[in-house]
């Protein structure tokens, strides 16, 4: 394909039905009752972001701002798109390879891409789409009433398709309304403001901490001294913003970088970079003793907890530095520098700083690399399950087993879940990946059944993202059907962290997954915060209890005090407990005597390909 000529749109318009007429009607009609009411505009736009998103099933809004110079873009709102995504759609300049929206704002109409992997279009940002799992992309200019373009509003699916009618027609109105969201700011110079500081923390925006680092690497040149770049992210904020919700994640946020800027002298600058990512620049800094003082400040700082609408969180962070003249003095490169190092930083057990070391290029390159071959992966039948037996204490039957997943990694060899579930979840793979373990788990238990072996539960982990994307529900059921396994014979493991936040939706999903019949357990159990009676209300079956606490029972009275408590408290409400990471006979006597129902463990047995797993089973 010749690059950067002029596709040709072949999206073909239709009438829209009455009642797509009316979900438009009503999308107008909240928005601008928002409007009307003096809402906060970047929340109304956010809304309007998940108006979109709500209509195209796997999909992300997204709204982008020209810079007062005209000539990058800015995200203004993306509700559900990561922060390591946002970080890198920031400071887009539009042409005619800069994806939908560069394209949008570029040619000043509307933009809409089938195929990200192969459009000319998004030459410039073919890797985004890949990392990201964006399969097409719809812009749609956003203009001031004077008909000037502020900016692009699109939607992205991940499948590659073209928008309907309908989606064409919520596009417009989208953008129409965050036009109309924009021209109630009181005057350009609110816009000016919103373009070079962070709405949310008001904190200067990455473009404009860009400045002010080449800024100080200048003046580190001319008066020959030295300088820091510090790149912060938050530690399990995603945790935050998935349990609690978005709103709850705002507020955190804000406290947050209050609290890094009380941390910084006049001299330094202090920015967000996009989600929860932060960018301090040290002026004047000498040696790394002293931007280590700094850094020991940075980290202190988030000592105390913080009150959030009642709840009281914890937060904590790593850090990645770059020093300047040192590491560079190009600020992108300074930027990319501290990056890397920050990842080695979470690597390190986070809450901890790490300083940019050149062999750290190598490494984020690799991980860069096994973004790109998760995407291939699930393609190339590359993924298989082990088995994990569960036991019943009081006379060793096997009931279960748990379902985990491996990766035979083409050169790499046999892969841990722990290495590349984080990478599926940042990149939303997780969502496929999650059906095909629901999928492979159900058909391989059926296949058992079918050859006469007792019939055994099998339990699957769900991560927190699939039950905020993709329709979990559809995708069980299929499992269920297409395999011919009875509900009773499936069990949805489930982490805390999806339950911390009691909202109505959730319990919904919950209770319409058991509404098919099949099992729930909570995995890691004791890791989070949810009460008993809650999960007695959602008719949850059992609690797996951590294997941190079970490991060190024997030596540690306070891990076994915990233990003990939990199946206690467990029994009284008649919940069944699971202990796992059983590694010794002494552990498995202990739990016997506390009355746990059920083991999982080294012990007895370690998950095993299915094959293996017969073997074990037959051989007992
Ligand atoms: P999990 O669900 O808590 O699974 C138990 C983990 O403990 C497994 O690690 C298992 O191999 C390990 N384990 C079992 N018994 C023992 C023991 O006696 N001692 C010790 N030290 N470890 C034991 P694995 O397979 O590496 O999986 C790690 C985690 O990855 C799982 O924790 C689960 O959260 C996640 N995971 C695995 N498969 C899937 C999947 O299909 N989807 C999703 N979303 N997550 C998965
Ligand atoms: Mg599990
Ligand atoms: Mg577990």
């Amino acid at each position: 394909m010749a690059k950067f000529s002029k596709p040709v749109e072949q999206v073909q318009y239709t009438a829209l039905s009455p009642e797509e007429q009316e979900q438009v009607l009503l999308l107008q009609q909240a928005v601008l009752e928002e409007v009307a009411l003096g809402q906060d505009p970047i929340r109304v736009v956010e809304n309007i972001c998940r108006l979109a998103e709500a209509a195209l099933p796997n999909s992300v809004a997204t709204c982008m701002l020209l810079n007062d110079a005209g000539d990058h873009l800015d995200v203004l709102a993306a509700p559900s798109v990561p922060a390591e995504a946002i970080a890198r759609l920031n400071g887009l300049c539009p042409g005619p390879g800069a994806g939908s929206c560069g394209n949008a704002v570029y040619r000043q109409e509307p933009v809409y891409v089938e195929n990200t992997f192969v459009d000319a279009r998004w030459h410039d940002i073919r890797l985004l789409a890949r990392d990201f799992n964006i399969g097409a992309c719809w812009s749609m200019p956003i203009r001031s009433a004077g008909g000037r373009v502020l900016g692009s509003f699109a939607l992205s699916s991940f499948e590659h398709r073209l928008p309907s009618s309908f989606h064409r027609k919520l596009l417009e109105i989208g953008a129409h309304l965050i036009g109309i969201t924009l021209a109630r700011q009181e005057s350009d110079a609110r816009i000016a403001f919103l373009a070079s500081h962070d709405a949310l923390t008001g904190l200067p925006s990455r473009a404009l901490v860009r400045d002010r680092l080449a800024q100080a690497v200048a003046r580190a040149q001319r008066e020959r001294r030295g300088g820091a770049l510090l790149f912060i992210d938050l530690d399990n904020f995603k945790l935050v913003n998935d349990s609690l919700g978005h709103h709850f994640g705002d507020l955190l946020l804000e406290r947050i970088a209050g609290r890094l800027k009380s941390c910084v002298r006049d001299c330094d600058s202090i920015g967000r970079q996009g989600g929860d990512e932060f960018l301090m620049v040290l002026a004047d800094v000498e040696g790394t003793e002293a931007v280590s003082v700094l850094a020991e400040k940075v980290l202190d700082s988030m000592g105390d907890p913080f009150q959030v609408e009642g709840h009281e969180l914890t937060a904590s962070l790593s850090m990645g530095i770059a020093v300047f003249p040192g590491d560079g003095t190009d600020p992108d490169m300074l930027i990319r520098k501290a990056d890397a190092a920050m990842y080695h930083a979470k690597d390190a057990g986070r809450n901890t700083y790490r300083y940019f070391t050149e062999r750290m290029n190598v490494d984020s390159a690799e991980h860069l690399a096994l973004r790109n071959d998760l995407r291939r992966a699930l393609e190339q039948g590359e993924f298989v399950l082990h088995y994990q037996p569960q036991l019943r204490l009081a006379d060793g039957a096997v009931l279960g087993v748990e379902a985990l997943i491996r990766w035979h990694h083409p050169r790499q060899g046999l892969m841990a879940p722990g290495r590349f579930i984080p990478i599926a979840e940042a990149c939303g793979l997780i969502v496929p990946l999650g059906e095909w373990v629901l999928g492979e788990a159900c058909r391989q238990a059926a296949a058992w059944q079918a050859r006469g072996l007792t019939p055994l539960v099998v339990a699957v982990n769900l991560s927190p993202i699939q039950f905020r994307r993709g329709n979990l529900e559809a995708a069980v059921a299929g499992a269920l059907s297409a395999s011919g396994l009875e509900a009773r014979w499936l069990e949805l493991e489930i982490t805390e962290s999806v339950l911390m936040h009691d909202t109505g939706a959730m319990t919904g999903l919950i209770q319409g997954l058991k509404g098919l019949g099949v099992k729930l357990s909570i995995d890691d159990f004791g890791t989070g915060y949810s009460s008993l009676a809650y999960l007695k209300r959602l008719k949850v079956d059992k609690l797996k209890i951590d294997q941190s606490f079970v490991r060190d029972m024997e030596s540690d009275e306070e891990d076994a005090g915990i233990v003990r408590a939990v199946i206690q408290m467990a029994r009284g409400l008649h919940l069944a407990t699971v202990a796992e990471g059983v590694e010794t006979a002494g552990a498995a006597d202990m739990l016997r005597a506390a009355g746990c129902d059920e083991v999982q463990g080294y012990h007895y047995a370690r998950p095993l390909p299915a094959h293996d797993l017969e073997a074990w089973l037959s051989a007992r």
